[in-house]
């Protein structure tokens, strides 16, 4: 196999839209030995698999984390050999892989019927994920982002508890974190009112507080734009990082794409969040999250430099056309595309010289941003 050959960055964009299989043996343990994809969020496979048992991410050589995006249709598969398992594409041979152990947390019981894992996931190798509630207020009026589906995976799997108690999410962080895995934790929830969802974060951010004896807590939250005195209060929770899901730079194609979300933040509040989260938390220290590929390379990169100048991390999710979402059956570009347009991604994020913030958020944390992978190629780790 040509381990050494092989960009990783590339292969890695690949996988995460053309999809992935697994020979059956290959997928002996996962679930039990190996982590399963518990779909806390969104479904990122390219088709649904319900009642099907499928890894949640896995390594390639070099420590690159990608998303496990099943397509039955893929020409990527994944075999078990004599000495572990390996990649193929249309039946070379590529490099080796490795699933990520299975947290031990995940099977312990909060309540009769209740387990950790429904709470709380592991992301990519190293963090802790909660949605603190699955609802997005936008699909009721047809009015959701066009690449979301978070209403159709709540669905289809019924896999976590749609609302998460402050002290049961405390409880798990304290049980994770026990395990010696995580090293950050990432908090969203679909779409609250702002004064509603700051008083839930509280409550989280101290349970989490008070069973790990910590001030604060490396990690990010992804709340919906906070206004006036808010993101002060974000920032007094104890969470080390905030962040804000522009999702599209280029203003009519973030109208057109995400119209329920436009109507109620535009970009100049968006803006506006992010300046003053700056002043606050440091530079290197709030995230501007966008997803990647569904507009031009020019605007995409247009965001990652304004974002950058503004004291803003970028973490830029690959798209690929999820099931259940307005653009089903709609192709992502490829994965040549996403590696060479994320390369000059890195080169803009270089040149501001913002801390990186990887105690917040690293490259073992996602498997579907490439940003992290092309700034470690630059020695950014
Ligand atoms: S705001 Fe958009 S991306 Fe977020 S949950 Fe709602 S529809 Fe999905």
């Amino acid at each position: 196999m040509n381990d050494r050959r092989t960009d990783m960055i590339a292969l890695k964009a690949s996988l995460l839209v053309e999809g992935v299989r697994a020979t059956g043996e290959a997928l002996s343990g996962v679930g039990t030995d190996f982590k399963e994809q518990n779909h806390g969020l969104f479904g990122w496979d390219l088709e649904d698999h319900p009642g099907m048992v499928l890894p949640d991410d896995f390594v390639l050589p070099g420590g690159t984390v990608v998303q496990f995006r099943m397509s039955s249709s893929s020409p990527y598969l994944v075999r078990s050999g004599e000495e572990g398992l390996f990649l193929e594409r249309d039946s070379r041979p590529i490099c080796e892989v490795a699933w990520i152990e299975r947290p031990r947390f995940y099977d312990r019981e909060l309540e009769a019927g209740k387990k950790m894992v429904q709470v709380g996931q592991i992301g990519g190798e190293d963090c802790l994920f909660f949605c603190y509630q699955n609802y997005c207020s936008h699909f009721a009026r047809g009015k959701q982002c066009r690449f979301c589906n978070l209403v159709t995976t709540s669905q289809t799997y019924d896999s976590v508890l749609r609302k998460k108690e402050a002290e049961a999410i405390g409880k798990v962080a304290a049980a994770a974190w026990a395990e010696g895995m995580v090293n950050h934790v990432l908090l969203t929830g679909g779409c609250f009112s702002h004064e509603r969802e700051i008083g839930v974060v509280e409550d989280i951010l101290a349970a989490i507080r008070r069973r790990r004896g910590v001030d604060r807590v490396p990690g990010v939250v992804l709340p919906s734009p906070a206004r006036g005195d808010d993101i002060k209060r974000y920032h007094d929770t104890g969470i080390q990082a905030i962040g804000y899901s522009l999702e599209i730079w280029d203003e009519p194609l973030y109208r057109a794409i995400c119209p329920g979300k436009s109507e109620k933040t535009s970009h100049s509040e968006f803006l506006r969040a992010i300046e003053k989260a700056v002043e606050l938390f440091g530079a290197g220290n709030v995230y501007g999250v966008l997803v990647m590929g569904l507009e031009p390379k020019a605007t995409f990169l247009e965001g990652v430099r304004a974002l950058t100048g503004m004291g803003a991390n970028v973490v830029p999710f690959v798209w690929s056309p999820n099931p259940g979402s307005d653009l089903a059956g709609h192709r992502a570009p490829s994965g040549e595309w996403f590696a060479e347009t994320v390369r000059e991604a890195a080169e803009i994020t270089l040149e501001g010289s913002l801390p990186p913030g990887t105690e917040n958020h690293c490259y073992r944390c996602d498997g579907n941003n490439l940003l992290h992978d092309a700034l470690r190629e630059q020695g950014v780790v």
